[in-house]
């Protein structure tokens, strides 16, 4: 891995004379790329899986990078493993407009979760070429190495390293097979000893435009194409540990008991139930430990962790009360001793409103009334908002199905998104 350097390396791409307009084709290009790029999958595992540090997925950059350069974009790869295509404006004056996501899935992974913005930006730019235009501002699009969780337990790798977040305490992380996020990034072709100069330099970009899959059912159930979203959630992660008895479950009498488990299922569907109320925030405990976790035994500890992701930072800091107040009482009506430590307490990422009323404009301009809504799952724009004002657009997700082989997103869906996004390019760069 790593050798092989994808066509067009080097070579800079200054024609400015426009493509061939591909007619009524031009409509479909988007979804036959996106298809282009499912072909390039790991072998023997489900769905479209391409994870970030797999060799396909290095191969598949290959791809993206021969499509940003036929669109007449002037490729390069970041320390960072980041491809970065630029179409240089008429005004090297101003900051340059990005557009971006990524394009590695998770284990069992669809085709649209990421793939989908990469394409459509790519789109964007051969679209203002065909008109023969030059924009006036610069236009970046980013395919953002690795946006997935991964075996090192970090994700948006590429873009973190973009907003300067990407630590050397991050490159020392090593994955199961002993290799370090150093070695893995060298063997995808950056260049972890300059990592640093992976950094967007402070105003070198103006605004940051991504769509992604909606993943969710919203769009679908109001019948609407386009969504504008207007925050990416938070997310607060709290460990609650409970201390019981063990007991023998046959000769402790049921009055009595303290039991670690039941106190658990209490504590769960409270936190339940702070999800449920107002609609403004979902709440989850996924992971729960016992000890000694026998089935003649009762509980004598048991960990879990509860998770809850708002757009709204009042809704989130109003359920930080409500969970303490939960595993300060709870519990202890069943003689367990409840403890609760904070894991992380991630503020939601706001949109830019002013960008977001571009992307609002643009979807009218195409006859489309988007809804406006929170993105419950991260993105790459959680990480650029750090340098640069960013906004999102989400198409449908079929059945709100993603992060699995049946996510589906129609061709014309995509396309729909597609003029947006190059309508709004066209506003904030042209
Ligand atoms: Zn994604």
């Amino acid at each position: 891995m790593g050798q092989g350097r994808p066509p067009g390396t080097g070579v800079v791409v200054r024609n400015w004379y426009p493509l061939p307009v591909a007619g009524s084709e031009a409509g479909g290009r988007v979804f036959a790329d996106l298809m282009r790029l499912a072909e390039m999958v790991e072998a023997g595992q489900p769905g479209w899986t391409r994870r970030v540090f797999s060799p396909e997925y290095l191969r598949s950059r290959e791809l993206i990078w021969e499509l940003m350069g036929s669109a007449g974009l002037e490729v390069r790869r970041d320390p960072a493993g980041n491809l970065i295509g630029t179409l240089p404006g008429t005004a090297p004056d101003q900051a340059a407009l990005i557009l971006g996501s990524h394009t590695d899935t998770v284990a069992g992974g669809g085709r649209f979760d990421g793939p989908c913005g990469v394409m459509a930006a790519i789109e964007a730019v051969r679209r203002i070429r065909e008109r023969g235009g030059r924009p006036r501002r610069t236009i970046w699009v980013v395919d953002f190495l690795g946006e997935e969780p991964n075996d090192f337990g970090i994700s948006c790798v590429g873009s973190r390293a973009a907003a300067g977040h990407l630590s050397p305490e991050h490159l020392r992380l090593v994955d199961g097979g002993g290799r370090t996020l150093a070695e893995a990034l060298a063997q995808m072709g950056g260049d972890p000893d300059r990592i640093a100069e992976a950094r967007w330099p402070k105003g070198a970009a103006s605004a940051y435009l991504e769509l992604h899959v909606e993943q969710g059912t919203r769009l679908e159930e109001a019948g609407r194409g386009l969504a504008v979203v207007t925050a990416i959630a938070g997310i607060h992660r709290a460990e609650i540990r409970l201390e019981g008895r063990a007991d023998h479950a046959g000769t402790a009498p049921m009055a009595g008991r303290s039991d670690a488990l039941l106190a658990a299922a209490e504590v769960s569907l409270e936190v339940e139930q702070l999800g449920l109320r107002g609609g403004l925030g979902v709440a989850t405990v996924g992971r729960l430990e016992l000890v000694p976790n026998s089935p003649n035994v009762v509980a004598e500890r048991a960990t879990l962790i509860a998770e809850y992701r708002s757009g709204d930072p009042s809704w989130l800091s109003a359920t930080d009360e409500l969970l303490q107040e939960v595993v300060s009482q709870v519990p202890s009506r069943r003689g367990v001793r409840g403890q609760l430590s904070w894991l992380s307490r991630e503020d939601p990422t706001l949109c830019a409103e002013e960008l977001s009323s571009v992307l609002l404009a643009s979807a009218r301009e195409i006859g489309e009334e988007p809804l406006q809504l929170a993105s419950w799952a991260g993105h790459d724009a959680v990480q650029v908002a750090a340098i640069c004002p960013v906004a999102m657009l989400f198409v449908p997700s079929r059945g709100g199905r993603s992060h699995c082989p049946e996510e589906w997103t129609d061709p014309q869906q995509v396309e729909v998104g597609t003029r947006a996004l190059a309508a709004a390019v066209t506003r904030l760069a042209v």
